[in-house]
């Protein structure tokens, strides 16, 4: 009897094609409720190579709707348990999944974005939905994201191209203003210790809905890139679906680029970005050396491109006790600091409270004459920079454009598997028909 690929019935639909499948790299952020079911449906379909991102453990709250996850995964990271539930529900022969434990906004490094086709956005808070649809439209690669909200779901597609609309387009000038404001303490630099995480009310029904209507887009996306005349797999980018379980009506509505959306640019407009052997571990002074080395004088390594969604990357040096006053260094990162961080050490012994605003000074550019030594000292992952990131050089008296180097030092690091594969697959012939 003639062997029949475990992918049959599938590839009976016509214009499919497994090897778009096959060959994709899909980065999933988030994996609660709809992240769950989003790679349920991929390992099914036998989506091969995967990206994971989160920064959570699993909760008890998450068993109702987690397929993947199961009572001994309680306390686990959820990108281990999803990663491991992944391999083992996963149809391929073989297949690479990497994790990245972090939050999106901020430990993400844009390099291994990079080496994805498409994003699935499965994350339950405006402010990391915006910064990935951010980072679709940086990189160029479409971006799915996926909402929930009782039984109601919504799927919004966006294309890779940074002139049509993206995930920020669907929100009014209002909804991103709290978006942004979720990461701020008032007036300081602290993050608030009880963020309004957003727990949306659900039911495991409208995450399978939503999950399996992602997936069966990106399938789409992915084939409309090397068949653009399949009618069948005709994706539809910039069109924003609502399934309301009231009415039982699934509605569409074209989005345009909205003026307030601050998504609208990308590297391929600044000459693109650059590889380097550069890691996140390297010296900042060291950094800055090797650019003046091969670029010449006159460069300073700024933070500012990575706060556009977020606003919350400086560098924070010194400031104040927000008990008692007294002045005290910072050096950390803002995106790390919380309210009791910023005490002294005799106001954090006594248990004191913070009760003013820190006056901390913060620093958003780097060069080799202007930061003082103690900094350049620092790695770039103690200033706040993720590993194979793209960090950004501006031209000190902006005659140059500025420069994009990749810290592709990091690459095996922060996705081994995928860097592995992609090594053993190199050249191979495929091991099935390539229709
Ligand atoms: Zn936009
Ligand atoms: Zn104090």
């Amino acid at each position: 009897m003639k062997d029949i690929r475990i992918t049959d019935r599938q590839e009976r639909i016509e214009g499919f094609r497994q090897k778009v499948i096959d060959d994709a790299v899909v980065c999933v952020i988030g994996t609660g409720r709809t992240g769950n079911e989003v790679l349920k449906n991929m390992a099914l379909a036998g989506f091969r190579r995967v990206l994971i991102a989160d920064m959570d453990t699993v909760a008890k709250t998450n068993l109702p709707a987690t397929v993947l996850f199961t009572k001994d995964d309680l306390g686990r990271l959820k990108v281990d348990a999803a990663a491991e539930a992944y391999r083992r529900l996963s149809i391929a022969d073989s297949c690479a999944v990497d994790r990245i434990n972090a939050d999106v906004c901020t430990g993400l490094g844009e390099g291994a974005v990079r080496r994805c086709d498409l994003i699935i956005n499965c994350v339950d808070n405006d402010q990391t939905r915006l910064y990935t649809a951010h980072l679709g439209k940086l990189l160029g690669i479409p971006c799915i994201d996926v909402g929930i909200r009782d039984l109601d779901w919504t799927i919004f597609a966006a294309s890779g191209d940074k002139d049509e609309a993206c995930y920020g387009c669907t929100m009014t000038q209002g909804a991103w203003d709290k978006a942004l404001e979720r990461v701020r303490n008032s007036c300081d630099v602290t993050l608030r210790d009880n963020i309004a995480q957003g727990k949306a009310s659900t039911i495991i029904t409208s995450g399978a809905f939503a999950g399996a209507a992602a997936v069966e887009e990106a399938i789409k996306m992915l084939h409309h890139r090397i068949d653009p005349e399949n009618r069948l797999f005709d994706p539809r980018c910039g069109v924003m679906t609502i399934y309301s379980s009231v009415s039982r009506k699934l509605e569409s509505y074209r989005i345009r680029v909205k003026d307030h959306c601050r998504n609208h640019f990308c590297y391929a407009d600044f000459g693109g970005v650059v590889p380097t052997d550069l890691s996140a571990d390297d010296r900042l002074g060291d950094v800055l050396a090797r650019v003046e080395s091969e670029y010449g004088k006159g460069w300073r390594l700024s933070l500012e491109k990575d706060c556009i969604p977020v606003s919350n990357k400086a560098f924070v040096t010194k400031g104040f006790c927000k008990s008692c006053g007294r002045p005290i260094d910072i050096y950390r990162p803002q995106f790390s600091l919380k309210d009791g961080d910023l005490l002294c050490e005799e106001c954090r012994a006594k248990g004191a409270l913070p009760a003013f605003p820190s006056g901390a000074e913060r620093v958003w550019n780097f060069s080799l004459d202007g930061t003082e030594q103690r900094i350049l000292d620092m790695s770039l992952a103690k200033i706040g920079i993720p590993r194979f990131h793209v960090i950004e050089l501006d031209d000190m008296k902006e005659d140059r454009p500025p420069l994009f180097l990749e810290l592709t030092g990091d690459e095996k690091k922060v996705l081994p598997c995928l860097t592995e594969y992609r090594k053993k697959t190199a050249g191979k012939e495929e091991t099935h028909a390539d229709v």
